[in-house]
């Protein structure tokens, strides 16, 4: 095994020279900010990238989920769900909304739809689902439920940039979706995030809202934050759309060759494809069953003691933290398949640069316990 440590992740980054004239640019016009030239390029570029009407980009996918629920005006209750990063429950709290915890769905990992409409109260105003490591929910079923009990849909879609579903992106799908250009996510710009929405009069209230709710000089309409994604981020995002496509051939090299590797392995399960058209790879997740020789975490220390850091995506769950565990939605029996989901997952090393030597090693390692 080699020496060096490997982390999940390694943020992808185009070759220095080529961001060297993005960088002339801004030091030589000085606009730094406030939606200038390259904000607007890169708008522009990414709506026709993933195929979507809107985009309004933001400093971070945290600021844009909260700033996303404060444009449709939601309030009251909130169903969600316990498997995820914990800002998806966070930007609820930070509206003064109350998240309903679902349990998810034991093959795709995503919200169950049919543990929905139980979840229903006079309080409800809209479903926060996930697309838990890229792989589309059942946007179809969660659209019909949203339709009957006129609810709105805001997907966290922080993982899955790019990712294809039912002919078009998954980001055209619900009310609004979510992104998060993070440095740890599949497209960075060290930090960032965006809005996707369908039509231009709700662009319009983000855009208000991500700027302090200024119109105009001198008139402010709402409430709103500093959520602007400034000309440095912009001109980033805009380079690394030119390597994306290289990246993600290179993800889905590694993605096949896990497969392959740990497809004999008793007690390995691979989180399957489940039903993108087109994938990003944006996580490698397995999970460990009772029929492995060893638990989940002590295969977890056993790759960390050979060099190999893998993560416990999502472990704990986010119904397990202080702050939401007294909900009685937050209750384990509520939330069985999550749970178990906790226990069991792993998410192994993938990003574009890593070797497939690496990825042999690791199987070999997993393989041999
Ligand atoms: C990364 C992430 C976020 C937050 O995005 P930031 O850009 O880091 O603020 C939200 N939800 C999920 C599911 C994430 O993985």
């Amino acid at each position: 095994m080699e020496q060096k440590t490997i982390y999940v992740t390694k943020p992808y980054l185009p070759p220095l020279e080529e961001f060297l004239p993005y960088l002339e640019q801004i030091w030589n016009n000085r606009v730094l900010t406030n939606c200038g030239p390259f904000h607007q390029q890169f708008e522009q570029a990414l709506c026709e990238h993933l195929g979507v009407q809107h985009i309004s980009l933001f400093t971070n996918g945290t600021i844009a989920l909260v700033t996303a629920l404060q444009s449709l005006r939601i309030t009251g209750e909130v169903i969600t769900i316990p498997y995820s990063f914990v800002a998806t429950s966070h930007a609820l709290l930070w509206n003064g909304i109350k998240p309903v915890f679902v349990d998810i769905d034991s093959k795709t990992l995503n919200m169950d739809p049919a543990k929905i409409e139980a979840a229903i109260t006079p309080k409800t105003t809209a479903i926060l689902p996930v697309h838990c490591y890229g792989h589309p929910c059942d946007v179809e079923a969660i659209q019909e439920i949203a339709d009957i009990y006129n609810l709105k849909v805001i997907y966290d879609a922080a993982h899955a940039f790019g990712v294809q579903c039912h002919g078009g992106s998954v980001l055209n799908h619900g009310d609004l979706s979510v992104l998060s250009f993070h440095a740890t996510k599949v497209f960075n710009t060290f930090e960032g995030g965006a809005i996707v929405c369908p039509d231009a009069k709700t662009k319009v209230r983000i855009d208000q809202l991500k700027n302090f709710g200024h119109v105009g000089e001198v008139n402010v309409v709402a409430t709103g934050i500093n959520g602007k994604m400034s000309e440095f981020n912009a001109a980033l995002g805009l380079l690394q759309l030119k390597h994306i496509d290289k990246a993600l051939s290179r993800r889905k090299e590694i993605d096949l060759a896990y497969r392959k590797l740990l497809k004999e392995i008793k007690g390995i399960h691979c989180l399957g494809d489940s039903g993108e058209e087109i994938a990003n790879y944006a996580y490698f997740p397995i999970l460990v069953g009772d029929d492995y020789p060893i638990g989940r975490d002590e295969l977890c220390q056993a790759l960390k003691d050979r060099g190999i850091h893998p993560r416990r995506y999502f472990y704990p769950l986010i119904s397990e933290f202080p702050m939401y565990r007294g909900l009685p939605s937050a209750h384990c029996d509520n939330l069985p398949l999550a749970t178990e989901a906790a226990r069991q997952v792993l998410c192994l090393p993938i990003y574009p640069d890593l070797e497939l030597s690496v990825v042999e090693e690791v199987c070999r390692f997993i393989a041999e316990q």
